[in-house]
């Protein structure tokens, strides 16, 4: 100490403190002074008190030099206690807002550590699942699923799942190549019809073209054709 301002004097309170505060700790005859500092116990304390004026409430209050000047030194502001200083920290902000703020906060917050949460999840669900019981809720919902799996857009995503589905079973890695083959084929049905396009290729009766002629070179019995049995004819 040394400048006027420094002042060692009574311990004077703001008014915005009107929080309770802990008795002091008087040691007893010939004990020592407790070796950690646990309030505001200038009485107790040997350092010189710096008269402050509190940035809140803007009252003159009396601090521990040392924390003056450390407080000073880093350009942080000072107040007379506990509550100034709270009061200071406040943002005024909106239930609403607080809200709105920790929802957008959680979105971000998720997204970051997708895999951790994920990972988690699926952990305690191994460990908490009962088949039975998870029956028996399923039950409840019945009704509900079977509307669900009614609605037009559903059995349209069904549709289209189905198909995949079974494309790959049935074919694998070329999946693709067959569901492509499909659409093909069903766009050329739809242009014409297999009656017409048999017709066209001529291969429409092909078997059983293929069958006539291969009997009618194979066979002993007699062609019949339209100008009668050519065969009794020779033997009249
Ligand atoms: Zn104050």
């Amino acid at each position: 100490m040394g400048r006027g301002d420094v002042q060692e004097g009574p311990h004077h309170l703001c008014r915005w403190e009107s929080y309770p505060t802990a008795p002091p700790i008087v040691p007893g005859p010939g004990e020592a002074p407790p070796s950690i500092w646990v309030g505001p116990k200038p009485e107790l304390t040997t350092m010189a008190l710096v008269e402050i004026k509190c940035e809140t409430c803007g009252r003159t209050a009396f601090k521990q030099k040392g924390s003056v000047n450390r407080a000073r030194k880093i350009g942080a502001p000072l107040y007379c206690g506990r509550a100034c200083a709270g009061i200071a920290r406040r943002r005024f902000k909106t239930p609403e807002q607080k809200k709105e703020e920790k929802r957008l906060y959680d979105i971000e917050y998720r997204r970051r550590n997708r895999d951790r949460i994920r990972a988690k999840k699926a952990e305690y669900f191994k460990r908490t699942y009962d088949p039975a019981a998870a029956a028996v809720e399923r039950k409840k919902r019945m009704a509900r699923h079977v509307e669900y799996c009614r609605r037009p857009e559903y059995r349209q995503y069904k549709k289209a799942y189905d198909r995949q589905y079974r494309a790959k079973r049935f074919y694998g890695g070329l999946w693709e190549a067959y569901l492509l083959t499909l659409d093909i084929r069903n766009e050329v049905l739809r242009q014409r019809t297999d009656y017409e396009i048999r017709l066209e290729n001529g291969t429409l009766n092909k078997r059983s073209q293929r069958r006539r002629a291969y009997e009618r070179t194979h066979s002993k019995k007699p062609e019949i054709g339209p100008m009668g049995d050519i065969t009794r004819g020779q033997r009249r």
